[in-house]
């Protein structure tokens, strides 16, 4: 696989959370463990979005977190890519008619790669990483 320069040593990932129920946390959480080890790619949860290539966003958006997801998002250096984590990001899952959203997250912000479930499994997370590395290639494709 060959990728664009900027990201062919690793991807950090910081992850944001825009009113989850914590459900899809733990499964994050759960894929960064010995089991999945994504580390042994070079795929690290950093702490500030300013050393990041990609946004894990999870939750529904909720209305105070719109402008705060839109400011972390500026904060990624370019090239950058959003997966958006769980049904909740993708439709608003079983929040979708609450009077206090303002999302789906691509209503809020441009997402690249889209990992559903309630909570999506370390497996599917992983397989989202996987897709996310195919459009970086596609781009690349393009791009040249
Ligand atoms: S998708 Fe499910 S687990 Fe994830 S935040 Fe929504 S309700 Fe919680």
């Amino acid at each position: 696989m060959k990728l664009n320069p900027s990201f062919n040593r690793s991807l950090w990932v910081y992850h944001f959370n825009t009113g989850s129920c914590n459900g899809c946390e733990i499964e994050i959480v759960a894929t960064l463990t010995p089991r999945y080890d994504p580390e042994r790619f070079g795929i690290k949860l950093v702490g500030s979005p300013r050393h990041a290539d990609v946004m894990l966003v999870t939750g529904p958006v909720v209305h105070r977190m719109r402008d705060r997801l839109l400011r972390v998002y500026a904060q990624i250096p370019d090239p950058k890519l959003v997966m958006c984590i769980g049904t909740c990001g993708i439709s608003g899952g079983v929040f979708y008619d609450s009077y206090n959203l303002d999302g789906p997250v691509d209503e809020v912000i441009p997402v690249d790669v889209y990992v559903p479930g309630c909570p999506p499994r370390p497996e599917a997370i992983v397989h989202g990483v996987v897709k996310a590395l195919e459009k970086l290639e596609r781009l690349e494709g393009v791009g040249t």
